[in-house]
């Protein structure tokens, strides 16, 4: 390939992303539309939706016929012909999703794990009930996102530890690649960025350019975005804050120090302080909803243990965030994981006294996905990776 022909073919793949990520964020756009707003030609639109029209990722509506006879059809995905495949790995279970490329579900699975697991295993599971997946919808794959407990190296390519499955240096990249074919595009990234990157792209978080998500699990996490994408220039081990010493001085972490955020509203720490009021621990895939809902639903009955668990927690997650988003500065907070199945009325709470105790007051926002926010995620981690590889 000569030197020019190596740079038209980066500008056309530059191109092809660009209407890729336009139809992503608009769900239907005209050609003419697609034109103004990439700042391209006419022709080179055209040419462009030719190549992708003809490789089936785009069709149009025929049905529509502009005015003078013109054809004014607007594109939109192939849900037909293509699929997403998104892992996401909870502290409690983990979903198998195969999606379609606007997003809407074709077919899922939940597993729990026996922990810890070897990641062979892991990725065999998974990974094969996703291929059966595919088969039976009758469509292709086009990408895969894995959104997982785990930190990671720099660009996201290896899990260079995970807690919670029992790993240390995993590639886990190579373990997805032997199962699905290395043609297949992948990424992966942990739960916090999943979440964060699906709330960031819903058409009600759009106007935010800069969204602070916060996780809670049986591990703690938090991400950043910029614009309809995650803040990748930030380092791998941003948002890892696990051991920050910003939460209850009085409570030991299994690190050694007092005061962890993981140790002082990780949900094992809520757990811990509502077994009495629950009576029993809850097993399964959804340990962590089943137990939540029951402490929340005390609380409404008037157990008063109930409500000082609760607000104990409203208290902590409060002064944590007031520190990070003072100096992180987001132009909104999102909440995923427990505290979020403790109903509206904790983030009602949660919200009014973030503002009362934050020099500068940040709407904290519901997620439109709510706990699901990371399941979603990992399909458009898997359209990303699809894009990023043209
Ligand atoms: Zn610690």
């Amino acid at each position: 390939m000569t030197a020019e022909s190596f740079s038209n073919s980066r500008v056309r793949s530059h191109n092809l992303a660009l209407i890729l990520r336009a139809v992503r964020d608009h769900g239907a756009i005209h050609r003419a539309r697609l034109a103004v707003e990439l700042g391209l030609t006419r022709t080179s639109v055209t040419r462009l939706v030719t190549e992708l029209l003809r490789v089936g990722i785009l069709v149009e509506d025929a049905s529509v016929i502009g005015a003078r006879g013109r054809p004014a059809t607007p594109l939109s995905f192939n849900n037909q012909r293509w699929a997403l495949l998104g892992v996401e790995a909870r502290a409690d279970h983990t979903d198998v999703v195969l999606t379609a490329l606007s997003g809407e579900e074709l077919a899922s699975e939940a597993f729990t794990f026996e922990l810890p697991i070897a990641p062979e295993q892991f990725a065999r599971r998974v990974i094969g009930v996703g291929t059966q997946m595919i088969e039976e919808s009758g469509r292709q794959l086009l990408g895969a996102g894995i959104a997982l407990p785990a930190r990671f190296s720099e660009g996201f390519q290896t899990v260079t530890q995970s807690a919670r499955f029992g790993w240390g240096e995993v590639d886990v990249l190579d373990l997805v690649h032997r199962q699905l074919g290395h043609a297949i595009p992948i990424a992966m990234r942990d739960i916090s960025r999943a979440a964060a990157l699906a709330n960031a792209r819903h058409p009600e978080l759009a106007d935010y350019g800069r969204i602070l998500h916060f996780q809670l699990g049986m591990g703690l996490g938090m991400a950043l975005t910029a614009g309809q994408e995650l803040n990748d220039s930030l380092p791998t081990s941003w948002g890892a804050i696990e051991h920050s010493p910003l939460g209850d001085p009085s409570v030991l972490c299994q690190c050694g120090r007092h005061g962890c955020v993981d140790a002082s509203i990780g949900f094992a720490r809520f757990q811990e302080l509502t077994v009495p009021i629950v009576g029993y621990v809850p097993v399964g895939p959804s340990t962590i909803e089943d137990h939540t809902r029951a402490v929340a639903a005390a609380a409404t009955d008037g157990d008063v243990r109930a409500q000082k668990a609760i607000d104990h927690l409203t208290q902590l997650l409060v002064s944590v965030l007031a520190t990070v988003s003072s100096i992180v500065m987001p132009e909104a907070i999102t909440i995923g994981g427990y505290p979020l199945l403790l109903g509206p009325e904790f983030l009602e709470e949660f919200s009014k006294r973030l503002t009362e105790e934050s020099p500068t007051p940040v709407p904290v926002l519901e997620s439109p996905y709510g706990d699901n926010a990371s399941r979603r995620g990992t399909a458009m981690l898997a359209l990303d990776a699809y894009v990023d590889s043209l």
